[in-house]
């Protein structure tokens, strides 16, 4: 998120200059002439790539401009066609994505909560000797206290992944001291910042997004409540919000509309999250007066006006809509969501799964290409963050398994890759252009807002992995862990070496027989039928990609089913720019590694980004196209995704995923 002004915390890096994208190679005679996969067609790079992805207007369209009336808040809940599992019902089991927890875990483990809390007994005048903190949380920033917000959401939702008391404990603590300063402010206002902050917003003045932190905190404390059962930080909230009903219910409709233009996080959706968890619809109500009509109506028109508009500002706000739907039924905030999701994720994503650059959209839609040679900040982890979990709501919807291609896209390309597995440290920015490299944040100077999401994110990886109707599982997800149905009497064990591996093995751990569906997701990447054997018979069954293969049964104790998913290499060039591709093996992306020295920490620990311009791309040739031809690449190992070109100087693809700290890549290649 962009601070208001030329604010001094925020790193050079993120001042980088415009520079035109370089495409790159080199090329030289080889061998090698294996046969590999069967190839598939280019697909222009917005995801996901299906097309017989539904493209119908669904809902409302009016003509005029639906969020002009007062709203008025009524409950009436949207029936799921599928559920999530609560987190506490899945266990990760050994694989990368496991690792990616336990480094986040260690990290969140390290954080000393007396520093975490300096800021908020300072502003309450309550005593502190504690070392500040540094970066967004430096006592002088005016962001400080948003990190805590997030950490708390961290714990919490570590604590009903993993069941670790230590970081329940720490939650808890967090809690009761931040009550503390909360009792000592008076008025249920919560923050580590003076109200002068709010006072500068309401006049219009210069001020770093006050509301932004506030929701951070707020989604924190309901986070500890929910996940841990804390009832005082139910309380808190509670508090919390009767000061926001408070502060905005004093101003004018319209002035409250140009508070809305300073960035506000999610506050609609943790109102009306509150609202549902109280019963109490005087949440919901000041939940409404976040809606931002000059957002929410052309999207409710199914009109594309995101160009030139700040990406992590908007996306929390349509996750607000989507609970207003769940809430109410209330067609509008179906179709502002709806509306959204279709604008960004099919023209405005990049081959990774993220969208953004330099935290906005730059260029009209299906301009990718243009927008990548503007600016080298593509993709914030923090935007992937939020869209997932708006992909999440609106699976829960329409039970669509074609949602998961997105999913499984940015987890695979933008949660893999982006944590530092050595010290749970996470990215900023995910650049694509070429000759890049990942750079890092600190421990200590950093606490940017994709850090924030960065512990709540790698907390939370199991939490898609599988959904549920009364009568059946659906298996989104090929990633070892065990399923805890608790309420049917029945565990599901996944291994599976995925996506090394093109096949999953569930096996069934009942009592005693049980009838249900077990509902198989079949990606749109898949090059051919998907079999299934069912304790080592071959099944009938079939499905088309995009689709879900079911299986209904008695199932016995020790049942075992094997899913095979023909995995294969394809190509998708940019919709603007046909000439511009990236290569990708199911839904993982490739990158070439470019044959330079590793660069020092120097340029990697505390950047947002890394700077193309002191390190230029060493590599500025096109790939040949016989060289992109994937019908001629090889796999180099049985075991491993990486991909050598024949005649082409050795080059190997890899996935981009496992490109570590300091290692230089080209995703995105010119193609002639
Ligand atoms: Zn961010």
């Amino acid at each position: 998120m962009k601070p208001p002004s030329n604010d001094s915390a925020k790193p050079q890096s993120f001042r980088l200059g415009r520079r035109l994208f370089l495409a790159a190679t080199g090329c030289a005679p080889v061998a090698s002439l294996l046969a590999a996969d069967p190839p598939r067609p280019i697909t222009q790079a917005s995801v996901p790539d299906d097309p017989a992805a539904p493209k119908e207007q669904v809902g409302t369209v009016p003509s005029s401009s639906p969020f002009d009336e007062p709203l008025t808040f009524t409950r009436k809940d949207l029936t799921p066609r599928v559920k999530p599992f609560s987190l506490t019902q899945v266990r990760l089991l050994p694989g990368p994505f496991l690792s990616a927890q336990e480094a986040n875990r260690a990290l969140l483990r390290r954080y000393d909560t007396d520093r975490l809390l300096h800021t908020f007994r300072i502003n309450a005048g309550l005593p502190s000797s504690a070392k500040p903190l540094g970066g967004w949380e430096k006592p002088d920033v005016e962001l400080r206290g948003h990190f805590i917000g997030h950490y708390l959401s961290g714990c919490a939702l570590m604590y009903a992944a993993t069941g670790d008391q230590e970081l329940k404990s720490k939650a808890d603590y967090l809690v009761a001291e931040l009550g503390k300063c909360q009792d000592r402010l008076g008025g249920g206002y919560l923050s580590a910042f003076p109200l002068s902050l709010f006072d500068r917003l309401k006049a219009r003045q210069r001020v770093w997004a006050p509301f932004y932190t506030y929701h951070k905190i707020l989604a924190g404390m309901l986070d500890a409540h929910q996940l841990c059962g804390n009832q005082a930080a139910l309380r808190i909230a509670q508090r919390m919000a009767d000061w926001v009903d408070h502060w905005t219910a004093a101003l004018m409709p319209e002035q409250m509309q140009m508070v809305l233009d300073e960035e506000f996080g999610g506050m609609n959706e943790v109102l009306y999250n509150l609202a549902a968890i109280t019963s109490s619809p005087r949440y919901a109500s000041v939940g409404d007066r976040f809606t931002k009509k000059r957002f929410f109506n052309p999207l409710a028109l199914r009109r594309d006006q995101l160009r030139g508009i700040h990406t992590n500002t908007h996306i929390p706000q349509v996750m607000g809509a989507a609970r207003r739907y769940e809430l109410t039924s209330d067609m509008r905030f179906h179709d502002v969501a709806d509306a959204f999701w279709r604008q960004v994720v099919d023209t405005r994503t990049y081959v990774s799964g993220g969208t953004s650059n330099n935290e906005g959209w730059l260029t009209e839609p299906n301009h990718l290409a243009q927008e990548l040679s503007l600016r080298q900040e593509t993709n914030e982890c923090c935007c992937a963050y939020n869209m997932m979990k708006l992909a999440r709501a609106l699976y829960g919807w329409s039970g669509d398994p074609r949602i998961f291609d997105y999913y499984e896209r940015n987890l695979y390309n933008h949660r893999l890759g982006t944590i530092d597995l050595t010290n749970g440290h996470t990215q900023y920015f995910l650049t694509l252009g070429a000759g890049s490299w990942r750079t890092f944040g600190t421990e200590e100077d950093s606490f940017w807002c994709c850090s924030g999401t960065g512990v709540e994110e790698f907390s939370k990886l199991a939490d898609s992995i599988y959904f549920h109707d009364d009568n059946s599982v659906y298996v989104n997800l090929f990633i070892p862990s065990e399923l805890d149905w608790k309420e049917r009497g029945v565990r599901i064990k996944q291994t599976t070496g995925f996506p090394a591996e093109p096949r999953t093995t569930l096996e069934i751990i009942t009592e005693s027989s049980l009838q249900f569906a077990l509902k198989l997701r079949i990606p749109s990447w898949v090059t051919g039928p998907a079999g299934i054997s069912i304790n080592g018979k071959a099944s009938e069954v079939s499905a088309d990609a995009g689709s879900y293969l079911v299986v209904h049964r008695s199932w016995r104790r020790g049942d075992r089913v094997e899913l095979s998913l023909p995995m294969g290499l394809h190509v998708e060039a940019m919709p603007d720019d046909p000439s511009l591709q990236a290569f990708l093996y199911g839904p993982v992306v490739l990158a070439s590694r470019l044959d330079t020295a590793k660069l020092p920490d120097s340029l990697v620990v505390g950047f947002q980004a890394p700077d193309l311009k002191k390190q230029p791309s060493p590599e500025t040739s096109p790939l040949r196209a016989e060289h992109a031809d994937v019908r001629r690449w090889s796999r180099a190992s049985k075991n491993a995704l990486d991909f050598k070109i024949p005649a082409a100087g050795g080059r190997t693809f890899v996935p981009f995923h496992s490109i570590g700290p300091g290692e230089r890549y080209s995703i995105y290649w010119k193609v002639v």
